[in-house]
């Protein structure tokens, strides 16, 4: 018998969320961001999954890209970070790839190739965020720059916001997005999930979804997935292999950070850090046992954690044990490990067998 753990694709939710995000920017047209192999749900089975819907795909690897025209995808396909070499530029003219351009590199390397095709471009501002793109000085001239070396299509002007899921918000960098846009009348792209849910004025004509494809609330301290209506794409799910009975003093796990003050039983959960389930996450974790919601204890292993099972009588080896998913929001899980739903979905380790339907 295999080891039971298993992440259920349902890429249903998938084509559900993407169009929820569509319909809450109905004058975008919306990039689907698959990057990091659909967060960790499978470029390919999600991306086909919006194939007659989606407005395009964004991503990193020209090998993701390759992969997603090979499966037959015709859209127009965003390189997230633009060219890495020369070779990528290349790649890009001859799969019909949009290329981000968001430093000097990337503009000279395209200023000093020939391609037999020109290729399409998002040019990336920095707006404050300081980690990619261009001066905002630097915006007219770099268009004028592009425009003249031959090699470049449609040209989208872009950036990305620090804080559109915080109390920071978006207002002084799309200012300075806006006074950088001015004139240069181009098409623009800024809002991710959280942008595109909380500032409809942020939606301009690409918008940039990401989380929220996958059924992670972006804002989950302001609005719950649930609410936002947003469906979990992934199930994190596992069986019981184990069941101890406590007594009080008795304790639990690597370094025993639960100690039982009554009797309780527990029960002992193939999956661990091992298969991406986060060591931090904490005693009073929530976990779903039959269907039924608990809390883990103690610290997880790498291949095993522990429930407890002391109200759930009917629970015992072979029970049905959900990490997160379906009836337990990753937003939850996450929240009690302090982190976000991107890093448990990104971090499913490739040991897990993963069914896609
Ligand atoms: C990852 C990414 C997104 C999507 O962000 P979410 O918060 O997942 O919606 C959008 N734009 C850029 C440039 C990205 O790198």
């Amino acid at each position: 018998m295999a080891r039971p753990i298993r992440a259920r694709i349902d890429t249903s939710a998938f084509r559900h969320n993407y169009l929820l995000a569509k319909g809450r920017a109905p004058t975008a047209h919306a990039w689907a961001v698959v990057k990091a192999n659909a967060y960790g749900h499978g470029l390919v089975p999600c991306a086909s999954a919006i194939a007659d819907v989606a407005d395009g795909f964004a991503l990193l690897e020209v090998s993701e890209a390759v992969a997603l025209r090979e499966a037959g995808l015709k859209q127009s396909i965003l390189l997230l970070e633009g060219a890495f070499r020369e070779d990528d530029v290349l790649m890009a003219a001859e799969y019909g790839l949009t290329l981000v351009v968001h430093g000097a590199e990337q503009l000279r390397m395209l200023e000093l190739m020939e391609l037999d095709r020109p290729v399409d471009v998002h040019v990336k501002i920095n707006t404050g965020m300081n980690r990619l793109g261009l001066p905002p000085s630097c915006a007219a001239k770099v268009i004028e720059r592009l425009r003249a070396s031959g090699q470049v299509g449609h040209i989208t002007l872009m950036t990305h916001f620090a804080g559109a899921d915080d109390a920071h918000g978006i207002a002084h960098q799309l200012e300075i997005f806006d006074a950088t846009a001015a004139g240069l009348d181009l098409p623009c792209s800024v809002a991710n999930s959280a942008a595109l849910l909380r500032f409809p004025q942020s939606h301009r004509d690409w918008v940039r979804p990401g989380i929220m494809l996958y059924g992670g609330s972006p804002i989950p301290d302001m609005q719950s997935s649930d609410t936002i209506g947003l469906q979990p794409v992934m199930t994190l799910e596992s069986e019981i292999i184990g069941v101890q009975t406590l007594e009080p003093g008795h304790e639990v796990g690597y370094g025993a950070l639960f100690r039982a003050d009554r009797t309780m039983r527990t029960g002992t959960v193939a999956c661990g850090y091992a298969d991406g389930y986060p060591r931090h996450a904490p005693t009073g974790t929530p976990v779903l046992v039959n269907g039924v919601r608990t809390r883990t204890l103690g610290r997880v292993s790498m291949d095993m954690l522990s429930v407890d099972l002391t109200d759930i009588p009917d629970a015992g080896v072979g029970s049905t044990v959900t990490l997160w998913g379906q009836g337990l929001p990753a937003d939850e899980v996450a929240a009690s490990a302090q982190t976000v739903s991107y890093e448990l979905f990104c971090a499913l380790a490739d040991r897990v067998p993963v069914l896609t339907r």
